[in-house]
């Protein structure tokens, strides 16, 4: 983590929007799988096949403001890294799904905002090389903030 960005805790907006019935990746998911916050799917993806999506973003917290964006207007647009959900929580919830060996073709990063906005992501990411290494993992990300040279250095993303 980079000490050039600070921390900083989920604030109210984004709080509510996390769990947002406007949240699209909230509207995918099954009975069977309401009791996860933070996952969903898994979802047959023409790139990645089928695709276990972990969301570490609130509804819809981005870098851009895409007018084509399939989870609508972007309502915290940013370029400032937070710790959005407890880490724990996320690893929790993927160790209670992979501990399964589900079929899946991929671990996926993505959901309703920028996923590299997530301070977390890069620890989530190491935990799941680490422990469920048969599983390829992606990162479906605009690229906006790769430039930055703490994101994409092994230990990160
Ligand atoms: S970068 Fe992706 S998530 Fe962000 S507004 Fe554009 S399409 Fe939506």
């Amino acid at each position: 983590m980079s000490e050039e960005i600070a921390e900083r805790p989920l604030n109210a907006v984004s709080q509510k929007m996390l769990l947002s019935p406007k949240n699209p990746n909230h509207q995918k998911r099954g009975k069977n799988q309401m009791k996860y916050r933070h996952i969903f799917g898994p979802v047959s993806s023409h790139r990645l096949g089928r695709s276990l999506g972990i969301d570490l973003i609130p509804y819809k917290t981005c870098s851009y403001n895409c007018v084509y964006c399939e989870c609508g207007e972007t309502t915290i647009q940013t370029i400032e890294r937070s710790t959005f959900i407890p880490e724990d929580e996320v690893m929790e919830e993927l160790r209670c799904i992979l501990s399964t060996s589900p079929q899946l073709d991929s671990v996926t990063f993505a959901g309703s905002g920028e996923p590299t906005l997530s301070l977390s992501i890069g620890n989530v990411i190491a935990m799941v090389k680490e422990e469920f290494p048969q599983y390829i993992t992606s990162v479906l990300t605009n690229g906006s903030l790769l430039t930055r040279s703490h994101i994409g250095q092994a230990g990160d993303i």
